[in-house]
């Protein structure tokens, strides 16, 4: 790659014996750090209902998934997941608690979601979303769902509800405790 600061050549170096290789730049010596990106989304919860999302946009085209997206820099957690939510289904949403963390490793991802009550009841469809529907537990498509830290919550929200909505946090490296 190339030096985002002057244009050279970067070579992908170890700075010392036992760390993380990255690439510097052989002209001026800038470090170009890759670090995960935060995926920010909201859980819309009303009672025994999800709302989800069909996408209009890859990756999973076509599948169900939960209001989210990048985070933008300048924003909290909280405002990122009210402005996917808005973006994507035009929902008004009141953000009331961190429910799940999901770290995918392999591609550099971190999933935050929060648990949201739907204020609004004219959520509608929005530019990256073909339908949104509000589904009971039962009716939920689980082949048809866009991602794993989607599945992995979803299963999670819906089992904390059944146990009386004693909702706790969940993150997929610890999800064997209780
Ligand atoms: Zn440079």
């Amino acid at each position: 790659m190339f030096c985002v600061k002057c244009g050279n050549k970067t070579e992908k170096k170890a700075l010392s014996k036992d760390s993380i290789s990255r690439e510097i730049c052989m002209e001026c010596g800038n470090i170009h750090y890759s670090n995960p990106k935060i995926i920010v989304g909201v859980l819309p919860a009303y009672e025994n209902k999800i709302l989800l999302c069909k996408r209009n946009i890859e990756p999973g085209y076509g599948k169900w998934t939960i209001p989210s997206g990048f985070m933008e820099l300048g924003e909290s957690l909280e405002e990122g997941a009210k402005r996917e939510a808005f973006e994507e289904a035009n929902l008004d949403i009141k953000i009331k608690s961190l429910y799940s963390t999901y770290s995918i490793k392999d591609i550099g991802q971190v999933y935050i979601l929060f648990l949201g009550e739907i204020l609004n009841n004219d959520y509608a469809a929005m530019d990256e979303t073909s339908e949104v529907k509000l589904f009971k537990f039962y009716d939920i498509p689980w082949t048809q769902i866009a991602f794993s830290s989607v599945t992995f919550s979803l299963r999670r929200y819906i089992s904390d509800f059944n146990n009386g909505r004693k909702y706790k946090i969940h993150t997929n490296y610890l999800s064997h405790q209780t």
